[in-house]
Order: structure tokens, then C-alpha cells, then sequence
């Protein structure tokens, strides 16, 4: 919890509770009565805000906090299960009635200052430099893959989290190693592949592709390396449709790729490479993203998702 924030964000009056931090979706509180960043505890409070190429669009998207929350929520739970569970930072899910359904009560935690990627396809960033380089983040790659090959087995593609407005960059597991050190470097990498074999599976039997991934980790009082943030959502992950899997195009999608697509085509008018602001989505564009990301908890979870209040 440091940096800069994003200051478009309407702070919530929230009984018991102290703003203290905005990212491009989610708000942090702590606790009112605790002196300010020793809380034991943060609130996380997922907005409905979207963000795509590091810029936060306008409108929100109806019901995506609930969503991004709920899904992380049982994904945290499915992976703290069994032999290589994974401790994660979720205390209780008793909130705020005016935040019920998209927020959560998480230990707090010092965050890595890495975006941990795993990527078992290659496509989007990931193809751009394979393409130029035929790497991904400096990992060699076999001749010949095309736009949704499969990568087996999947490979750590860490990125250094920007300050707000500034773009996250991919590095090298060695630039990794020079910001966190060998050993943290290590245990970040093969947590995040542990992560991501576990979900890819849990998500193929739900006849999804986990094509890819980004978790975050941070230490707890005790030094133990807790799983934080958001985990395995249409924002952090790319979901492909398996039945419709093709590798050679660009796959359908149950994520943000549809904003993304839209914000590149000729309909939308803008300009990437221009800095400025991109232009509001249009009702159609933020339905169907809606109905994206309903349709991603439910066809992971077996849940019909039902939005907070209904
Ligand atoms: P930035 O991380 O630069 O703010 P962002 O726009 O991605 O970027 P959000 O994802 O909207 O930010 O906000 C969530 C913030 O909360 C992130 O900074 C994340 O690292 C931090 N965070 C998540 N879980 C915890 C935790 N348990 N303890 C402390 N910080 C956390
Ligand atoms: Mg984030």
C-alpha cells in the first residue's frame, strides 16, 4: 500500500473504516481505529471500474466488483486445499453492508513489487516479443509457435508493477532477482507456476484455457509468502472458450481481450500510441463485457451469479 493511487476514485464512507488507498480498481481501508498503516487487517474493496492499456475507462461495468470478488474468493479457497496448498490472505468476508459481495477483509501484507506472470500460451505481449525476439521475457522459445500455442511447460514472465499512469514492464527473471533477490525470486516464480498448473487443470474441466495468469504476493508479519490481491479473474487472466480452440488466430474469450479489441478497432477512433484519454464504451461494449464476466464465474464456479442487493 504505497505509491501514487488513482485519484479518480470516490472514497466510500464506510463505518468503522479509514480510505486509505485507490489502485485502478480496488480501494483499501483500514480499520478507523487502528494509527495509520499498522493495521493488522485492510478492507479491499473492488470497484466496477475497468482498466485497459493502463488507463481507467469510463462507464464502469455493472456488477464486475461483485464478480472479480466473488471468483477470487473461491478460487482462494480451492487453492488452499490439499498437499501444495497456497496461504492466502483472506480473513472474513463480514463487510460493510453498503461494499457487501465485493469486498473482503485480507491480512495486510508487504506486496513484492513484481506482477508474477505464468504463461502456458503464448499470445498478446507475450507473441509481440516472441515474434521480435523469439523470447518471452528473455525465455528462449521453440521455432515456430503462432498466436495461442500452447507452452509446455508453462513459463514464469514476471513484470515490475509501474506507478500509476506508467505502464508495467516486463523484465527478466534476472532483473527479478536484482529487485527481490535470488531467494524471493525463486519462491515467487514457483509459487506463481504452482498456482497456475492448479488452476489451469480445475479450469479445463470447466472447459475453460487458463491461457495465462498474474498474481501478487506479499510477506505477512510472520515472513511467511502470502498469496494477495485478486486471484484467477477476467482481469488478471486470460479464459478461453476450449471448444473453440484454435491456435493460428486470436481466441474467444471470457476477459477484458473484448475492451481490448474494442479500444484498437477503427469503431473506437483512438489512437494508443497518442497518451491521451481513451473514449467511453459504448452501452453495447460495456454489456457485453458484463455478460463476459458473469459468464467466467459461472461457468468456473458451477454458481449462477447473483449481484449483492438482488
Ligand atoms: P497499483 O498496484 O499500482 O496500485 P493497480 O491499479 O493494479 O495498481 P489495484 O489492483 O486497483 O491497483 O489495487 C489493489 C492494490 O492493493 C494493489 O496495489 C495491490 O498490490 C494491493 N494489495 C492487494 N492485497 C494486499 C494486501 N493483502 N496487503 C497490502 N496491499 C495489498
Ligand atoms: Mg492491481
Amino acid at each position: 500500500v504505497a505509491r501514487g493511487g488513482f485519484a479518480g476514485a470516490q472514497a466510500l464512507d464506510l463505518p468503522g473504516w479509514r480510505h486509505v488507498y485507490s489502485g485502478k480498481v480496488r480501494d483499501l481501508y483500514e480499520p478507523a481505529d487502528a494509527a495509520p498503516g499498522e493495521s493488522e487487517t485492510l478492507l479491499v474493496v473492488a470497484s466496477d471500474r475497468i482498466s485497459a492499456y493502463d488507463h481507467v475507462l469510463e462507464p464502469p461495468i455493472p456488477d464486475k466488483g461483485a464478480v472479480l470478488t466473488q471468483l477470487s474468493l473461491w478460487w482462494f479457497e480451492r487453492l488452499a486445499e490439499g498437499e501444495d496448498a497456497v496461504a492466502h490472505h483472506v480473513v472474513s468476508t463480514d463487510v460493510p453492508e453498503a461494499v457487501a459481495g465485493r469486498a473482503m477483509v485480507v491480512k495486510r501484507l508487504a506486496m513484492h513489487p513484481i506482477e508474477c506472470i505464468a504463461r502456458g500460451y503464448v499470445t498478446g505481449s507475450g507473441l509481440a516479443e516472441y515474434r521480435e525476439h523469439g523470447t518471452v521475457t528473455g525465455i528462449p522459445l521453440p521455432e515456430g509457435l503462432v498466436d495461442g500455442s500452447r507452452l509446455e511447460p508453462a513459463v514464469f514472465t514476471p513484470s515490475a508493477k509501474a506507478e500509476v499512469g506508467e505502464h508495467d514492464e516486463n523484465i527478466t527473471y534476472e532483473q527479478t532477482v536484482e529487485r527481490v533477490g535470488e531467494d524471493v525470486a525463486a519462491a515467487l516464480r514457483d509459487a506463481t507456476l504452482a498456482v497456475y498448473t492448479r488452476a489451469e487443470a480445475i479450469a479445463r474441466e470447466a472447459g475453460i484455457i487458463l491461457a495465462d495468469t498474474k498474481v501478487e504476493f506479499g510477506v505477512d508479519p510472520t515472513g511467511e509468502l502470502v498469496l494477495g490481491d485478486e486471484v484467477l479473474t477476467p482481469d488478471s487472466s486470460r479464459f478461453w472458450d476450449a471448444e473453440d480452440y484454435e491456435p493460428g488466430r486470436a481466441q474467444a474469450s471470457f476477459d477484458k481481450q473484448f475492451v481490448r479489441d474494442w479500444l484498437t478497432s477503427p469503431a473506437s477512433g483512438w489512437d494508443k500510441a497518442s497518451g491521451e484519454a481513451p473514449p467511453s464504451l459504448p452501452a453495447d461494449v460495456v454489456e457485453k463485457t458484463r455478460a463476459r464476466y458473469v459468464e467466467a464465474y459461472e461457468r468456473l464456479t458451477g454458481r449462477t451469479f447473483v449481484a449483492p442487493g438482488a
